[in-house]
């Protein structure tokens, strides 16, 4: 197009696509960097049983630590991963780090790991978390793997058979964002995941009276019908709470409970969790 406009247009273009390619370029490489240096940490987040109101166990956050810009979220980096694949070594490592710290807490807590649709390599995702529960002693019963919808739009064969798999070694398998995908609910028919997490998005809307409400009485009914354990997201406020547990969610995250935590913090979290003391036992509607 720049073209048939004429030599000027072309060249008014091309130092704004370099600066671009530069860009990317850079990013890339600091990105890849990273990732052999591991400048990266995992953030925990409380996951409470709804009724009894103490502590599951946490999902793992992955956040780069970066030398200059300090903790960096996942939105920022996490699709620049996806795109070179980067995705597969790191998400190895995660999967590894967070055995290896929930294989030392106590009792039962569980540990949610996300995974990304590339990482459904056939063979390496199988083998990525055989050895990350070998290798950590955790048992696999106390790990969960979480996945987006968007994993099953991608090869859903190849995919149906991986989560199989991945639930025959003894691992939880739990659809994460519920109810923001494009993909139909008749995958809830073709592969039995044990939760459902329904997504912040119809908790951050329940007071608007706009069907978020009937979202999540259905999703528990779902959930209900079909055996799956169902956890809200984004539970910012006690009045969110109330509803929730009022419709039955067996389980609830967010930051009316606790933000991400660095490592050493979940573990204070789990020893105040024990002794009565954790932030949601001071919470009237968890009492
Ligand atoms: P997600 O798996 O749905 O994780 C929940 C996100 O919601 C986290 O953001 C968490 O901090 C945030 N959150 C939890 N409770 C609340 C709340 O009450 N209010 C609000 N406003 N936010 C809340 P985070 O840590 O920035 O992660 C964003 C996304 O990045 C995750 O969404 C997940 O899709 C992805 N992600 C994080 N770690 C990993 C990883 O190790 N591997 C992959 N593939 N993706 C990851
Ligand atoms: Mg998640
Ligand atoms: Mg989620
Ligand atoms: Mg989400």
């Amino acid at each position: 197009v720049a073209q048939a406009e004429g030599r000027g247009t072309t060249r008014l273009f091309r130092p704004e696509m370099h600066r671009q390619v530069q860009d990317r370029q850079h990013r890339e490489g600091e990105l890849r960097h990273a990732v052999e240096q591991q400048q990266f940490e995992l953030f925990y987040q409380p996951l409470l049983h709804a009724g009894a109101g103490h502590l599951a166990g946490f999902e793992a956050l992955l956040r780069w630590r970066h030398p200059e810009r300090g903790h960096v979220p996942p939105a920022e980096f996490i699709p620049l991963a996806e795109e070179t694949a980067l995705i597969r070594p790191l998400g190895a490592w995660v999967l590894e780090q967070a055995c290896r710290e929930a294989a030392r807490w106590p009792g039962s807590l569980k540990v949610a790991v996300n995974l990304s649709p590339v990482q459904f390599v056939q063979g390496e995702l199988l083998d990525g978390v055989r050895h990350a529960l070998d290798a950590s002693g955790l048992d696999a019963a106390r790990l969960e793997l979480e996945i987006t919808e968007s994993v099953l739009l991608r090869n859903s064969d190849e995919t149906l058979l991986l989560l199989r798999q991945m639930q025959a070694l003894g691992v939880q398998i739990s659809m994460d964002d519920f109810g923001t995908g494009y993909s139909s609910l008749s995958y809830l028919r073709s592969f039995p995941f044990n939760k459902i997490k329904i997504d912040r998005a119809f908790v951050r809307t329940l007071a608007d009276g706009k069907g978020s409400l009937e979202i999540i009485r259905a999703a528990v009914g779902l959930g209900r019908a079909l055996n799956m354990k169902v956890l809200a997201e984004g539970v910012e406020t006690p009045a969110e709470l109330a509803t929730l547990r009022a419709e039955g969610c067996d389980e609830v995250q967010g930051f009316l409970f606790s933000r991400p935590v660095p490592s050493a913090e979940a573990w204070r979290l789990i020893a105040r969790d024990q002794n009565g003391r954790a932030p949601w036992r001071r919470n009237d509607a968890l009492q």
